[in-house]
């Protein structure tokens, strides 16, 4: 079964770099890649059949909050996918966990950033790892649900992925993630996934696809890495 490329976009490119992003997608099968691009480009990936991503959403249901998206909203635009807890977006644990908790009347899957800010021990990070999820899935009964584990340090930093540490810290979210109430939850990793290691980091069994920064934002490098998903 293929693996899942989740690509975060972020605040990056301009209306006329999309339209060149898509034309180079056009008629290429990408059932596997979910698109996070900004917010105001989502119609134009909506409308090319693309899976896609809203990169925050708000703890509100509706309102007055200036600047912010809701669930319902993403809802009714047929977005499948929102991040939540990304390290950029600022949002506290208990923050996290509302936002999560809206989506229990959806069909939306969370995708729910986890990780360590600084690098620290093996047996701290798995530790550390359940807090945040004793915390963010507290109350939460949800039929599908996305893990990224992102160690916040990696994100866009070109280090070196360390796969021996990923292999036994992924195993142990694998086993984590039974206790609790969410049927089906994949995990994936995040931080500096690229053409060149991609196919080391999805050789890990526990590995379930990636969350991709920087990378993603050039198509020849997305294509590269789809082949090996
Ligand atoms: C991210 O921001 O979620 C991310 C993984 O970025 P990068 O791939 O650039 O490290």
């Amino acid at each position: 079964m293929s693996k899942l490329i989740v690509c975060n976009m972020k605040m990056n490119l301009s209306k006329e770099e999309i339209d060149s992003y898509l034309e180079k997608l056009e008629n290429v099968n990408l059932s596997n890649v979910v698109f996070c691009p900004t917010s105001i480009y989502i119609p134009y990936f909506l409308k090319a059949n693309l899976n896609v991503g809203i990169q925050n959403i708000s703890r509100y249901k509706n309102g007055s909050h200036t600047g912010q998206i809701s669930l319902d909203q993403a809802d009714s635009l047929n977005i499948k996918y929102y991040l939540v807890g990304h390290s950029e977006t600022n949002n506290d644990l208990k923050e996290i966990n509302e936002k999560i908790k809206l989506s229990e009347d959806h069909n939306i899957i969370p995708i729910i950033c986890i990780g360590e800010k600084e690098r620290i021990s093996l047996e701290n990070i798995e530790k550390f790892i359940e807090e945040q999820l004793d915390i963010i899935l507290k109350d939460i009964k949800l039929s599908k649900a996305i893990i990224a584990y992102e160690p916040v340090w990696m994100i866009g930093s070109n280090n070196k992925v360390d796969t021996f540490t990923l292999h036994q810290i992924m195993k142990k979210l694998k086993k984590v993630v039974k206790k609790y109430d969410i049927s089906d939850i994949m995990t994936l990793y995040g931080g500096s996934v690229n053409e060149t290691n991609i196919k080391e980091i999805l050789s890990i069994e526990e590995v379930d696809g990636v969350l991709v920064g920087n990378a993603s934002l050039d198509v020849c490098q997305l294509l590269k890495m789809k082949e090996v998903a």
